[in-house]
């Protein structure tokens, strides 16, 4: 007789968002019975909050766009250390996941022939990215939403999951957590899991990140013992909000850019010519997010320590139109009407490129039965990510997770038996802090460690700093491990806390550490003692992160060669740009 509510799937998808929408969709479509499980309500997922569009080389205003173009701009902004292989599958099905979402009822804004409209964006060479207005995640959940639960798909709401469960030999057997409403604890014995749990912006200061984003996905597959990749990638958007202080991180959307926003000093100096003549405002966010950065330290910053976002030379109705959910955030958070006076931006803790390290066609992880998809998977992006690439990223890769995962499962007769020791330990753990006294607050620690990671561990680093805050978070884990909390389970934000801190510790070792091995300046990666790329070994290798016996070890993996005939493709486009624009592009490192 189990003690604990219990139930049983081929496969169970942990994450509502795009990526486990979308897997889970697939999943239950090839017949697999199907459960998906998330922290806050069905809808709510952060993937809502996306704003900018969803990039894919449709070609519809430019028709020289094609899958080609699309992942050289990827592998160029990735600095080659994405998979090549997940971007050229991404790249080429991400039309079609685009139709499809369509075909479903996602209601894209239109050219006047009635074509899905596609806007510019950073690193991108061409106009790639349908949207709506600047509430494209909105329609996205809404769509996939809308299609999962007609699709026969059995939704756990305001369910957490605290650790996957193996069974003796090492398979995914299943997953166990708390129901917020009462914190009664709930366990799911399942063939294949999929992890779809989003990103980690929450262990960070100031970060565009809903509330879920605690980096769960990261610690559940670590102690699983699934590897990790490239984990000192973490992407700084360079537009938040930076007044008033209550939403200081809040995002300003790429499209405010991409719709012709320029950015200023507080000399009315459009800077960006300095670092990026040829792109401006649209270079890649790396580039845009250290300018603004420069710029503040050197005393040309605004007076809140930002610099000026202006789209006022635009009509105010084209504004409105175009940018409603900006001007609405700005005229209702800062009192500040968008279409008159510019806006005060700085740079904010984004998005997650590195993560759960899956196999490029299935998204498996080195966990058998275990696959993972989303901002929580690894490789597609490399050093930095474009804008755009996510939400395509959550469709295209969450449907191979949720195939894979269906078939995996399939073709298995009966449920893993579960290690119950695993299930005993985990619940020891969960409660703890209700039978402790006295112990530590766990919101103090949670504020500690925000402050750490965005001064020590942010968007410029170095070595010295990097080991103090190692040391730092091995001491603030210590004390997570003795936190208390009184009142009842039912919905007890404090005591979610308690668990939640220590994955994010986890997350912000996993950060730490391989910031502190990756010597030298990549991406969104950069230290001032070691201010440079460093081709070798650094542009040919990838960081993996694995737990063993208790303690992070991190090796070198070399990135998988690229075949010669996807080389190519850099040639020409180098070609088709300097007869075109006279642009210059990137040099590419070769591996392999
Ligand atoms: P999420 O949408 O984050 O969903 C994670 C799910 O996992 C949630 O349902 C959560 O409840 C659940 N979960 C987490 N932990 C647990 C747990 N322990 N137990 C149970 N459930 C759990 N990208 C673009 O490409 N284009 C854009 O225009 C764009 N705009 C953005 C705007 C903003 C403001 C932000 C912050 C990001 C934007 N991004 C954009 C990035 C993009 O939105 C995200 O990377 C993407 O939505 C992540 O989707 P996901 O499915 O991986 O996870």
């Amino acid at each position: 007789m189990e003690r604990y509510e219990t139930h049983e799937y081929d496969v169970v998808v942990i994450g509502a968002g795009g990526a486990g929408l979308r897997a889970a969709i697939e999943s239950s479509h090839r017949g697999a019975k199907t459960a998906i499980v998330c922290k806050s309500l069905l809808g709510k997922a952060h993937t809502v909050m996306a704003e900018g569009g969803v990039a894919a080389a449709l070609g519809t205003l430019d028709p020289a766009d094609s899958w080609k173009t699309h992942f050289v701009d990827t592998l160029t902004a990735g600095k080659f250390l994405n998979n090549w292989r997940m971007v050229e599958i991404f790249c080429k099905e991400a039309p079609e996941r685009i139709y499809e979402l369509e075909r479903w009822g996602a209601l894209f804004d239109r050219t006047p022939s009635g074509q899905i409209l596609q806007r510019p964006f950073g690193g991108h060479t061409y106009r790639r990215l349908c949207h709506v207005g600047d509430r494209t995640g909105l329609e996205m959940i809404r769509t996939l939403q809308d299609k999962g639960i007609h699709q026969g798909i059995d939704v756990f709401m305001e369910t957490t999951i605290t650790r996957l469960i193996k069974d003796e030999d090492g398979r995914m057997a299943g997953a166990f957590g708390y129901v917020r409403e009462d914190g009664r604890l709930i366990l799911f014995r399942s063939k294949a899991i999929v992890l779809a749990t989003g990103g980690l912006g929450r262990i960070y200061k100031i970060t565009s990140n809903s509330w879920e984003c605690t980096g769960d996905g990261f610690a559940l597959a670590y102690e699983a013992g699934a590897d990790l990749q490239d984990m000192e990638f973490v992407q700084f958007h360079p537009t938040g909000m930076v007044w008033p202080p209550g939403v200081k991180g809040v995002l300003v959307t790429e499209a405010v850019r991409g719709e012709g926003g320029i950015l200023l000093n507080s000399q009315g100096e459009r800077f960006m010519k300095r670092y990026d003549p040829e792109k401006m405002e649209l270079s890649s966010r790396d580039i845009v997010s250290k300018a603004i950065y420069l710029e503040v330290k050197e005393g040309r910053g605004t007076p809140h320590g930002g610099v000026w976002l202006d789209i006022t030379h635009l009509p105010p109705e084209t504004i409105k139109r175009k940018l409603p959910s900006m001007w609405e955030q700005f005229h209702k958070l800062a009192d500040l009407d968008i279409t008159k006076e510019p806006m005060e931006v700085g740079p904010t803790t984004h998005y997650m490129m590195g993560g759960v390290r899956v196999h490029p066609e299935t998204q498996a992880t080195s966990i058998e039965g275990l696959y993972a998809a989303g901002e929580v998977a690894c490789g597609l992006h490399g050093a930095t990510r474009l804008g755009g690439n996510s939400l395509s990223d959550l469709l295209v890769f969450g449907k191979r997770a949720g195939e894979a995962a269906a078939e995996y499962a399939l073709a298995m007769r009966a449920l893993p038996k579960l290690d119950r020791a695993q299930v005993a330990q985990e619940e020891r753990l969960l409660l703890a802090p209700f039978e402790r006294e006295g112990g530590e607050n766990p919101y103090a620690l949670h504020s500690e460690l925000q402050e750490l990671m965005q001064e020590r561990v942010g968007i410029w680093r170095s070595g010295k700093a990097l080991a103090e805050a190692l040391k730092t978070i091995l001491r603030l884990r210590e004390r997570a491990s003795l936190t208390s909390i009184t009142g009842a389970r039912m919905y007890n934000p404090g005591w979610h806390l308690c668990r939640d801190l220590l994955h994010m510790l986890d997350v912000a070792e996993m950060i730490t550490r391989s910031a502190l091995e990756r010597k030298e300046s990549r991406g969104s990666h950069t230290r001032d003692d070691y201010p440079r790329p460093v081709d070798d070994p650094w542009g040919r290798v990838n960081l993996v992160l694995r737990g063993e016996r208790g303690e992070m070890r991190i090796r070198q993996e070399p990135v998988p060669p690229m075949p010669p005939e996807l080389w190519q493709l850099f040639e020409s486009q180098n070609q088709n740009q300097n007869q075109n624009q006279n642009q210059k592009k990137e040099e590419p490192v070769k591996h392999g």
